[in-house]
């Protein structure tokens, strides 16, 4: 018998309709390319997305469309987010920090239709779009007065192109299982693999991510999302924020401390969500100007490991609380949150340090499970650590095209390429990429862990570990190590610092000094650049 309940599609121009009639004055602060800050509220943002719809519409686009976007946060990108998915089309984000070949062949791959472009990127797309073959129009996201001269064919700029569309259009009535957004991973090896999204997995990982022991946001909070729509969509804050009327703060290009610590204040900002390296540079300026947090009470970190120091300085010094997070592209992203169970109330100091440290519990809609090298599921003892596996209704079931397809298994489960082990609360802590784990003489050597306690030495910016060959143990960690401004750190006071706070044959066997360590275009430090730049590194002999 089934049940006598509605059929209610769960489609993503629902949440913006809602957002509006809700919450129609909550404010959308941006801080423009052009400059000002600009402000508006759901009720306009719903208005001006029926008019993106009518307009692709009207130029032809239609169904199914990959649409991409080259934009920072802002509400003209909000906008083109929920134009092109009510009109059935799927918005295509793009990452303006890969090598242009990379998003030329990311663009040809999923036959983007149209590109809506921020300022920012024109010199980029003057120099790309000839390449992309199935594109057809560019709407630069400013208005006539901004516009630059450009020799490219069917460019407008965005405010003269919804202009000329009055907002009176239907949405298009899709179905809660099709396309609505892609945005491809920046895979370290072979090809970049597109993530497809539908209108149903994105409504229901707005609501998981809103969760009071997930992000745990609301309608009182002033949200800044750092975090960039287009890595994994702001992390669902897009589709979540207005789902709960939430007011937005969008930071545009700029993410410096000084940019980033200006919104926290004048907008009063209560939640903020982003990689660790944002944090670092907000709380480097704080120091330096002697600045306090007011307002702010919850930062959401998560993109690559939370260092230690980060958390506590935050809460120690700033009454911050940090809910470090961990998930993946492929998750829609969110896949697990540290925020605490009642297991843990009550622990201080270090104790609780340790559980935040850890990448924390899945909510509904994920499941989770590690398993060893013959895919036989690991007790959750904290300890015994292997693949991390996930499925949900927020996970990939494929990549776009077919490609990746040893990743996924018979029973749903998607294999993530992460390492780690998970306790008997349920909290996981990742220990490495399975590609990136060290083996030494058989044994896993997670480089995460020993990264997280090199940053803990006062004159270390920042740490990578990495295996080298060893005759006997097949690979050693290699410690490589960025200082601090001014400070000259030695390689016995590292390991010195080091050797109480792990197990003797973890301790790496040697220290290298380096300028810079490489980033992708994600912000996750690029281990396969620097084995290859040590890849003849003598170790000293023991
Ligand atoms: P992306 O799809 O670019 O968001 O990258 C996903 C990958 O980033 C994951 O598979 C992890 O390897 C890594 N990652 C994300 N969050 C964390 C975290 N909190 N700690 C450690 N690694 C993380």
């Amino acid at each position: 018998m089934l049940g006598l309940m509605q059929e209610w599609p769960l489609v993503c121009h629902k949440i913006i309709d809602h957002a509006a009639r809700q919450h129609g004055n909550r404010e959308i602060v941006s801080r423009t390319v052009e400059g000002p800050i600009a402000r508006t509220n759901y009720r306009n943002i719903r208005q001006r997305s029926l008019q993106v719809a009518q307009r692709l519409e009207r130029d032809g686009f239609k169904r199914a469309d990959r649409i991409a976007t080259l934009a920072w946060n802002g509400a003209r990108h909000l906008e083109a987010w929920y134009g092109i998915m009510g009109m059935g089309g799927i918005y295509h984000t793009l990452n303006p920090r890969l090598f242009p070949e990379q998003i030329v062949w990311i663009m040809n791959h999923a036959e983007d239709q149209a590109l809506f472009v921020d300022l920012t990127f024109m010199p980029l797309v003057e120099k790309i779009a000839g390449m992309v073959k199935s594109l057809r129009k560019i709407i630069v996201l400013t208005d006539a007065a901004h516009m630059p001269a450009t020799a490219l064919p069917n460019v407008v700029a965005y405010e003269d192109w919804i202009a000329e569309a009055d907002g009176d259009f239907a949405w298009v009535d899709v179905a809660e299982a099709e396309a609505c957004g892609m945005c491809y991973t920046s895979g370290t090896t072979g090809d970049p693999k597109g993530v497809l999204y539908s209108h149903r997995s994105n409504v229901i990982h707005a609501m998981m991510a809103a969760m009071p022991d997930a992000m745990g946001i609301s309608s009182r909070d002033v949200i800044l999302p750092v975090v960039p729509m287009f890595h994994a969509n702001a992390w669902g804050l897009g589709q979540s924020g207005p789902m709960i009327g939430a007011k937005l703060v969008m930071p545009g290009g700029k993410m410096d401390g000084a940019s980033i610590y200006e919104l926290l204040d004048t907008e009063k900002v209560t939640f903020s969500a982003a990689v660790p390296t944002v944090w670092l540079m907000l709380l480097q300026y704080l120091e330096q100007n002697d600045l306090k947090l007011p307002h702010l009470n919850k930062v959401v970190i998560g993109g690559s490991a939370c260092p230690r120091a980060i958390t506590e300085k935050f809460e120690r010094v700033y009454g911050v609380e940090v809910i470090h997070a961990w998930g993946m592209t492929e998750m829609s992203p969110l896949g697990s949150l540290a925020t605490m169970k009642p297991e843990y109330a009550g622990l201080t100091g270090d104790a609780l340090l340790d559980i935040k440290q850890t990448q924390g519990f899945a909510p509904f809609g994920v499941e989770m499970k590690v398993t060893d090298d013959e895919n036989r599921d690991l007790p959750w003892d904290g300890k015994k650590f292997g693949r991390l596996k996930v499925r949900g209704p927020a996970v990939a079931k494929g990549y776009y095209g077919g490609a990746g397809k040893e990743q996924f298994d018979a029973e749903g489960w998607f294999d993530t390429g992460d390492v780690a082990h998970i306790n008997e609360n349920g909290y996981m802590q990742i220990t490495d990429r399975a590609k990136d784990v060290i083996k030494s003489g058989g044994e896993w050597i997670s480089t995460i862990d020993l990264e997280n306690m090199a940053v803990g030495h006062p004159d270390v910016a920042e740490a990578a570990v990495i295996g080298v060959a060893h005759p006997k143990w097949d690979e050693r960690p290699l410690l490589v190590v960025v200082a601090k401004p001014g400070r000259e750190p030695t390689r016995e006071s590292i390991l010195d610092y080091m050797k109480p706070r792990c197990a003797k044959w973890w301790l790496p066997d040697d220290v290298a000094f380096v300028k810079e360590i490489p980033h992708t275009a994600t912000g996750k430090i690029q281990k396969m650049a620097l084995r290859e730049q040590f890849k003849d590194y003598e170790l000293p002999a023991a």
